[in-house]
C-alpha cells in the first residue's frame, strides 16, 4: 500500500541574528494509511516545529512534503486549502486553540462554513454527531468553552479536528496539559478514533508510555534531527541510540519491562541549542560513549535492520 504521507530531507530553520537556528534539520519519514507515528524527544528538540512544517502552517526551507501523492509544497491558494481538509492538527492547550466568543457548536462548525460544506441544517447535524463522537454530548452545542474543563475542551478540539473527515491528524503534545487520569481517557478516545476512521497520526509527546500505547512505530528527535526510528515493538525493546535509552531510563515503569527501572545511563545536562550545532554528532555534550570520530563526523541515518534507522557511530 502506498504511503500516505511522505516527507524527505525537511528543513525549517529560523533566522537568529547572523545565525539559523535549525528547528528540522534533514528530518525524512513516511506514515502508512491507518498507522501513527509517535514522535519524542526533549522541548526544543523540534517536534512541534517539525508537525506544523509537514502540514505547511510553517513553510519548510527544503525537501518535499508527499501527501495522499501530491506534492504540496507546490500547491497554493484554494489547492492547499482543499487538501487541509484532510490534514488537521490537535493543539496541546485546548482554551488557547478555541475561541472564547464562540459556542462549541459554532467552533466545530466554523471549518465546515470556510470549505462551504452543507446546508446550515446538515451542519447543525454534523456537529451535533461529532459532540456524540467525541463524549461530550449533543446537548452542550450551545455552551462557552470556558463552562468545560481541560478534558472537555480537548474533546471539542478532536471533535474540530474531525469535522472534514481528514485522513491524518498532527496530535501536538495532545494531553501533556491534561492531568494523568484525564490524559488517560483522552489518549483511548484517540485510539479509538483511530480504528474506527482508519486515521493516520503524527502523534508527539515527550511521554514514552503514551507513545508506546498508540503508536505503529516511533521517532526519536534532537536538536532537529531524527537520531533513531523504528517499529515500537523494535525501538522499546531493542533500543540503539544512547539518547534513546537515555530517555528510556528516564521512565519509571514501562508496563512490559515488569516495572523493572532499565540499566542505561542516565540523560545527563540539558539540551542544548540547535544555533550553535556542534561539527560530528549533536548528543556527543552529553553522551557516556562519546569518541573521537563523534566529534568528527556526523553519524549517518541508516538502516540496521529492516525498518529500524539509528544514527549513531556505535551502531
Ligand atoms: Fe554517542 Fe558518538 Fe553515538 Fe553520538 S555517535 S551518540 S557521541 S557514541
Amino acid at each position: 500500500m502506498p504511503e500516505l504521507l511522505l516527507v524527505k530531507n525537511l528543513r525549517k530553520y529560523f533566522p537568529r541574528g547572523r545565525k539559523l537556528l535549525r528547528a528540522v534539520d534533514n528530518v525524512s519519514f513516511s506514515i502508512d494509511p491507518g498507522e501513527t507515528l509517535g514522535l519524542v524527544g526533549e522541548s526544543g528538540s523540534g517536534k512541534s516545529t517539525l508537525g506544523r512544517t509537514v502540514l505547511r502552517l510553517l513553510e519548510p526551507n527544503d525537501g518535499e512534503i508527499i501527501f495522499d501523492g501530491i506534492d504540496i509544497r507546490r500547491l497554493k491558494g484554494d489547492d492547499l486549502r482543499q487538501i487541509r481538509m484532510f490534514m488537521q492538527i490537535i493543539f496541546q492547550d485546548p482554551l488557547a486553540s478555541l475561541n472564547p466568543h464562540m459556542t462549541i457548536g459554532q467552533a466545530i462548525e466554523d471549518p465546515l462554513i470556510i470549505h462551504n460544506i452543507g446546508t446550515k441544517e446538515q451542519r447543525r447535524r454534523a456537529v451535533m454527531e461529532l459532540l456524540d463522537i467525541v463524549g461530550i454530548g449533543r446537548e452542550f452545542i450551545d455552551s462557552f468553552p470556558h463552562e468545560f474543563s481541560g478534558g472537555q475542551q480537548q474533546r471539542v478540539g478532536i471533535a474540530r479536528a474531525l469535522a472534514l473527515n481528514p485522513k491524518f491528524i498532527v496530535c501536538d503534545e495532545p494531553v501533556s496539559s491534561l492531568d494523568v487520569s484525564i490524559g488517560a481517557q483522552i489518549v483511548s478516545l484517540l485510539y479509538e478514533l483511530k480504528r474506527q476512521f482508519k486515521l493516520s497520526y503524527l502523534f508527539i509527546s515527550h511521554d514514552l508510555a503514551v507513545v508506546k500505547y498508540l503508536s505503529d512505530k516511533v521517532a526519536v528527535m534532537y536538536l532537529g534531527t531524527f537520531v533513531e526510528l523504528a517499529p515500537k515493538e523494535e525501538l522499546y525493546g531493542n533500543p540503539l541510540h544512547p539518547y534513546t535509552r537515555a530517555l528510556l531510563a528516564s521512565v519509571p515503569k514501562m508496563p512490559k519491562n515488569g516495572g523493572r527501572q532499565r540499566k542505561f545511563p542516565a540523560l545527563k545536562g540539558e539540551i542544548p541549542s540547535s544555533v550553535d550545532l556542534p561539527s560530528g554528532c549533536r548528543f556527543q555534550s552529553r553522551c557516556e560513549y562519546v569518541m573521537d570520530i563523534c566529534r568528527r563526523e556526523e553519524p549517518i541515518f541508516r538502516e540496521v535492520s529492516p525498518g529500524h534507522f539509528v544514527s549513531c557511530h556505535l551502531v
